[in-house]
């Protein structure tokens, strides 16, 4: 047990590290400055970075590097190495404050929409002082943020910060009026699950496709999938035990709060999930975890693979987003309390979500939206591409009776009143805890459910966030005006509720049924990411965004352009490997396999055989589908070079949805006909039975 508490966190610059390396009164000065959010003074950084380069160089690390996240889902870093010339042809080891707090990458490479022209192509990388360093491959790791010369947010981490500080900012504001003194910030918490599978390293290496797309492009169905549902929870097996184990203390070392492993639906599937934290170090740590569960795989024979579907009929992986609003003191604002006052509070925290997930539908379908969780969404085994709540039956029933202002049947005789009586308890984790929804409320946090495994969930968060904080400003201004705060507030919580319940949804969202009656309720459907991203560039994002600082409009544009070109990009680089892997390797497998049948025949007929034999007959089919391929990959290649002719982004990425990415779907269904007759010597590519069965 020692070594596990020993071991945690062994490689991050953390708090208990800083409070025994630090001299005391940097240390208070240093803390100060986290906790308030103000700017680092040059003495502090100076102190700090010198007593972590000396806590790095002890550890053996010989490098530091800003390590950031640009817009790619992915980090960045470059490394540089402590050494400083002493003059005499040695070196001694330094780093400074200001490389502590500052770096400047030549990141002209790195995707900004047109927001760094080439000519200031300088970004430059700031430490985010709430999230620790960390020693990272003998590197010590700067958590940072990445902006333009210009002060323009090039990453993933700057919109979360300021979504924080505007959630902060406006849930402050709320509690003030319930009349708490003692809070001084207001956080969010995210714990989010990680889905991935595992496949043997030797069989990836074989798919070009699972290289450079991260999906497999062909596959015909295996015998086997996930139909006896053998694989959820099932018992480890010792390669993946292994690796689990493995994986836990690498994360452990960096202070990742690594807590629950299982296999999941699909075979080769399975979660991690961490203890959850504040949103911004989740996001660090989720980012760490994709990272290092990659890195460990390989070492163990495997390769870790986080796509949102690698293969095509079994089940993808997601990533579920558990969401909560906290004080400092630890009081988590979505937890029904135990007086009438704090149920107050938590109803009108739940209805301000309830109203930000109606309101702002569009916005957090977009935080979902990719080319890969594309194949996901609707598809019967994650979320719809429609927005709902899940409350649960309880909750509903009780939001209801207080709605209309009548007697909850749960509660006995009394007519229930926010503000005056407390809520009847409900269960945490109710049975009918409904699995298909994509935002779902579960007792004390919501799990919004859309993700897909590959994403940053900064992305996701920065939207969440600033959209409950725009409703909380609203009821902050309303209710802050108010002569009768309880009676406002109370008919606040009802007719937000009143006004936004269509959004509430208990039931099965896989189900055909809900598609018309969300349509019914005037819910949004937006199918794909081509259908759902010009909502990001519509007037009401821009507002919301821009009012909470969390994205200027300028920074909308551009991320809008980023993402839609990343699409197509995406779309771009599958169509060239299915058309490279079908021309180098399946025509040909196609062609040796029909030379034999052709020889074997001949033979057959030199003997006076009947040529309506097996031979004959396979032939004939292989022949007949190969031309169909000829046709199919003709199309694809066309379309790629009709794609160049759209100038305009949005036409770019429908025509890539519509043309690109439909004679990919199509040409694919030829060759996995094609793989169920080549004889297997003859298929070029590991099958999926080999892919998802491998690992023993
Ligand atoms: P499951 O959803 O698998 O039943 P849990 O509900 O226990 O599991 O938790 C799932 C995730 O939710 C975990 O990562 C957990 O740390 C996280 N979680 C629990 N409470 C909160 C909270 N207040 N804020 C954010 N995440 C939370
Ligand atoms: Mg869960």
């Amino acid at each position: 047990m020692k070594d596990i508490q020993n071991l945690f966190g062994n490689c991050v610059f953390n708090d208990a590290v800083m409070q025994t390396r630090l001299p005391k009164d940097t240390y208070k000065a240093f803390k100060k400055i986290i906790s308030e959010g103000s700017q680092l003074t040059p003495d502090v950084a100076n102190v700090v970075a010198n007593a972590m380069k000396d806590w790095a160089v002890e550890k053996g690390a010989t490098h530091f590097t800003h390590w950031f996240q640009p817009m790619t889902n992915i980090t960045a870093e470059k490394h540089d190495s402590f050494i400083s010339p002493t003059g005499t042809g040695k070196v001694i080891m330094e780093f400074s404050g200001k490389e502590l707090v500052r770096g400047e990458p030549d990141a002209s490479s790195f995707p900004s929409g047109g927001l760094r022209a080439t000519f200031e192509a300088r970004g430059y990388t700031v430490w985010d002082i709430t999230s620790y360093a960390f020693i990272k491959d003998g590197t010590l790791c700067i958590p940072t943020a990445f902006c333009s010369y210009g002060g323009e947010a090039l990453d993933k981490k700057t919109p979360l910060l300021r979504s924080m500080e505007a959630l902060d900012k406006q849930a402050m504001r709320i509690l003030k009026l319930f009349g708490n003194t003692t809070a001084k910030r207001v956080i969010t918490t995210v714990g989010p699950e990680q889905e991935y599978f595992l496949i043997d390293k030797e069989m990836y290496l074989k798919r070009p496709d699972l290289i450079y797309t991260g999906r497999t492009l062909f596959g015909a169905r295996p015998p086997k999938g996930q139909e006896l549902e053998d694989h959820y929870f099932g018992t480890l097996k010792p390669k993946i035990s292994a690796f689990m184990k493995d994986l836990d203390e690498e994360l452990w070392k960096l202070g990742v709060y690594a807590k629950t492993k299982h296999n999941e639906v699909a075979p080769a599937q399975h979660e991690l999930a961490p203890i959850f934290s504040t949103t911004n170090i989740a996001t660090d740590h989720n980012q760490i975890t994709m990272e290092i569960m990659k890195s460990v795989a390989d070492r163990h024979g495997l390769a870790c693979l986080l796509h949102e579907k690698p293969f095509a009929g079994i089940n993808g992986s997601g990533k579920h987003n558990n969401w909560s609003i906290s004080t400092d003191t630890g009081i988590n604002l979505l937890e029904p309390g135990e007086t009438p006052y704090e149920n107050a509070q938590f109803l009108l925290f739940l209805v301000a979500v309830i109203k930000a997930v109606d309101k702002y539908q569009d916005l957090l379908r977009i935080s979902a939206a990719s080319a890969g969780n594309d194949h996901r969404l609707g598809a019967n085994e994650a979320p719809p591409a429609i927005i709902s709540i899940f409350l649960g039956d309880e909750l509903t029933a009780i939001l209801e009776a207080l709605e209309a202002g009548t007697e909850y049947k749960g509660k006995g005789k009394n007519q229930m009143e926010i503000g005056v009586t407390t809520l009847p308890s409900f269960p945490k984790d109710s049975t009918d805890r409904n699995r298909t929804s994509p935002f779902a409320f579960t007792g004390n946090k919501f799990e919004f459910r859309m993700l897909g495994s590959a994403f940053s969930i900064a992305g996701p968060n920065f939207v969440l966030n600033t959209v409950v904080a725009e409703i909380l400003r609203e009821f902050a201004d309303s209710l802050e005006k108010s002569k009768d705060f309880k009676g406002d507030m109370a008919k606040l919580v009802k007719n937000t509720f009143h006004e936004h319940k269509r959004i509430v949804f208990n039931g099965n969202n896989y189900s055909s049924d809900w598609v018309t009656e969300a349509s019914n309720r005037g819910l949004s459907n937006l199918k794909n990411t081509v259908e759902a991203m010009p909502s990001f560039i519509s007037k009401k994002s821009i507002e919301v965004f821009t009012q909470h600082r969390v994205l200027t409009e300028q920074e909308i544009h551009s991320r809008f352009e980023i993402l839609m070109e990343g699409y197509c990009k995406v779309i771009h680089i599958e169509a060239l490997t299915m058309i490279d892997m079908v021309k180098g390797e399946i025509i040909p497998a196609c062609i040796d396999y029909q030379n034999e049948l052709a020889n074997l025949l001949n033979q057959k007929k030199a003997c006076g055989q009947y040529d309506n034999s097996l031979e004959a007959h396979l032939l004939d089919k292989i022949s007949k589908l190969s031309a169909t391929l000829l046709k199919k990959l003709n199309t694809l290649e066309t379309s790629i070079l009709d794609s160049k002719e759209e100038q305009d982004v949005t036409a770019h990425a429908s025509f890539y949805r519509d043309k690109v990415f439909t004679s990919i779907s199509e040409l694919r269904l030829v060759v996995d006909e094609l793989e169920t007759l080549v004889a297997r010597k003859h298929w070029p590519f590991p099958t999926y039975a080999e892919l998802l069965y491998s690992v023993i």
